[in-house]
């Protein structure tokens, strides 16, 4: 539940109503807003009806949020959650741009398309070290192999690596390596590895299941929030449908609920949304015209030759062409406000 305090309210009268909360054991969280303060209340609801709560004058109205998640909720935090990374802030006043190949395949590889990230203006490096794949004769990955040329890729451009953490027991070897830790799409309801990126002081790239409802997406990142690692950023990568000209369907409907649910910043993969590098540019202006405050983008110099995800890889050349388009898009449809449009009423 949530309690709405009157425009004008003091911190001495919101000091008032924590003190009642936190006396009756419930946990306590203020928001302070342009016009007017939240407290967010952790605990049964039972327990907050029975407190004289709504009869205060400084009060406007107690409440309920019907929703299940709560930290994740801009119920509880009406503001953008920002994340920094590097010298860039995800879910800022920029467009993000991630861009590597599905997965690091050699040290030459990794660097070349790391050079060219950087020239393009990208702000972050993307490349699986420990692959997900859904055949187990399918390339693995070269595992920390592959995490060393990430890390010495970061070292020539200056640019974070982003790449999947794929099971608890991996966690602190990806640690020493990586500035974001993906969280892949099969392992969005891995509960236990939820648990232990929650308690990591990394960000996290937390991907949507294959067939998740965004309040099932929601709940995982509420699993993360609530180990106390605040910094979770969402990608919607598209999910099954019963269309198979493309390999998923990309929800961007997700990205501007998502932005009215939360305050977590919400980027877009439309590599693994399609599945056809053809498509790839279009899904891209698309998606940063719906709102999104960043993408995450496969590229390959050599997408025929690639050992995982070729067929949805951009080239190089078409990749900072896209990169151009999909700045111009941000540029214009960022200046009507449409932030204003996610805050709940
Ligand atoms: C990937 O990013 O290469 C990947 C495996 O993504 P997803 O988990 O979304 O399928
Ligand atoms: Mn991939």
């Amino acid at each position: 539940m949530i309690v709405v305090m009157k425009e004008g309210a003091t911190p001495a009268d919101v000091e008032q109503v924590v003190a009642l909360l936190k006396g009756r054991g419930l946990g306590v969280h203020v928001s302070e807003g342009a016009e007017r303060t939240v407290v967010g209340i952790i605990g049964p609801k039972e327990k907050v009806l029975e407190l004289p709560i709504e009869s205060l004058p400084s009060v406007e109205k107690v409440v309920p949020v019907s929703y299940p998640f709560k930290l994740a909720s801009r119920a509880f935090h009406p503001s953008d959650t920002k994340i920094q990374v590097g010298d860039h802030v995800v879910g800022g006043d920029e467009l993000t741009i991630i861009a590597g190949p599905c997965s690091v395949e050699s040290r030459e590889q990794i660097l070349e398309i790391a050079r060219f990230v950087r020239q393009a203006g990208g702000h972050m490096l993307r490349g699986g070290a420990f692959k997900p794949r859904s055949s187990p004769y399918s390339f693995q990955g070269l595992g920390e192999t592959g995490l060393k040329y990430l890390a010495e890729a970061r070292e020539a451009t200056g640019l974070p690596v982003v790449s999947e953490v794929m099971d608890v027991e991996s966690l602190p070897l990806m640690l020493q390596y990586v500035d974001v830790l993906q969280i892949g799409a099969r392992n969005m309801q891995n509960f236990p590895l939820l648990k232990a990126v929650g308690k990591a002081n990394k960000p996290v790239l937390l991907k949507r299941g294959l067939s998740a409802t965004i309040e099932e997406w929601l709940m995982s990142a509420e699993y993360i929030l609530a180990g106390g690692n605040s910094q979770v950023i969402l990608c919607e990568r598209g999910i099954r449908t019963f269309e198979t000209y493309t390999r998923n369907t990309l929800d961007l409907n997700a990205v501007p609920v998502v932005q009215h649910l939360s305050h977590l910043p919400v980027i877009v993969d439309p590599s693994h949304g399609v599945g056809k590098w053809r498509y790839v540019p279009a899904m891209s202006r698309a998606a940063v015209a719906a709102g999104a405050h960043g993408l995450i983008v496969e590229i390959h110099p050599n997408p025929a030759e690639a050992l995982s995800d070729g067929q949805q890889s951009l080239t190089l050349e078409h990749f900072a062409a896209m990169v151009e388009d999909v700045r111009r898009v941000f540029q214009a449809t960022r200046a009507s406000g449409e932030v204003a449009y996610a805050q709940p009423r």
